[in-house]
């Protein structure tokens, strides 16, 4: 039986990284869960730790045509690296890109638009069957992630945020420690990488994710929602 948000946070919530996942992983404390990755900056880090504990546990990677060509070829890396075996890519829908993004220039035009195709609608059939999902969120990346909970309702689902609490010495310290490949372009300056045409590299002293649709009034893709179910798109003052 899957656990109410408020119980999953009373037993588990003290817990972080890869304890935390143990209950939720092998023990199914919040029902049937596939974990997202980007496959970017920070994702070897949850994904070496859910690969630790099973490698069959379901990873969604969306696809979204726009990726870095270093991000795919980061993703087959630690896909063989990690033994991962139920790795599941999903791309927006033919029809849909024809219909709403013939030129593929939308993320000029109407970003959130673009997220919507590209990433929040094949995630929302990606999660379909599933009772939740594990997210890669930390708190310490931007302003509007300070407060993010260990585990959240979103949209009818429970949301786990196991590296809630990392701070970015914990993601490098775990990294050091097994010995993880970096994502190519970290040595760049791109300390949080998404789709190559909203993606920039950071400067010293700015928020991890100060380079993602940088110049616009956007910060995040519409994949997380906020308390009230509304998506999280932008939070004023972050760019
Ligand atoms: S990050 Fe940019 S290119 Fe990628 S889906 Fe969003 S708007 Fe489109």
């Amino acid at each position: 039986m899957t656990l109410s948000v408020e119980t999953l946070q009373d037993r588990y919530g003290h817990l972080a990284g890869i304890d935390l996942l143990r209950p939720v992983i092998e023990g199914g404390v919040a029902g049937e869960v596939a974990l997202t990755s980007s496959f970017g900056a920070e994702s070897a880090v949850l994904l070496h730790m859910a690969a630790t504990i099973d490698p069959d546990v379901p990873v969604i990677f969306l696809d979204t045509g726009k990726l870095f060509p270093e991000t795919l070829s980061y993703h087959e890396e630690l896909v063989i690296r990690f033994g991962l075996t139920d790795v599941r890519t999903r791309r927006p829908a033919l029809p849909d890109l024809r219909g709403r993004d013939p030129d593929g220039v939308l993320h000029r035009t109407g970003p959130d638009g673009c997220c919507s195709l590209r990433k929040t609608e094949p995630l929302g059939r990606a999660l379909k069957g599933f009772d939740g999902w594990i997210s890669g969120r930390k708190r310490f990346q931007a302003t509007n992630r300070a407060d993010v909970p260990v585990f959240e309702n979103d949209a009818g689902r429970i949301k786990i945020n196991p590296l809630a609490t990392f701070t970015a010495k914990d993601v490098a310290d775990y990294a050091r420690d097994h010995d993880l490949p970096p994502h190519p372009l970290v040595a760049d300056g791109y300390l949080s990488i998404g789709c190559a045409p909203c993606t920039t590299p950071v400067k010293a002293g700015e928020d991890v994710r100060t380079g993602r649709w940088r110049g616009r009034d956007k910060t995040e893709c519409g994949i997380h929602f906020t308390a009230n179910g509304r998506p999280l798109r932008q939070v004023v003052g972050t760019v």
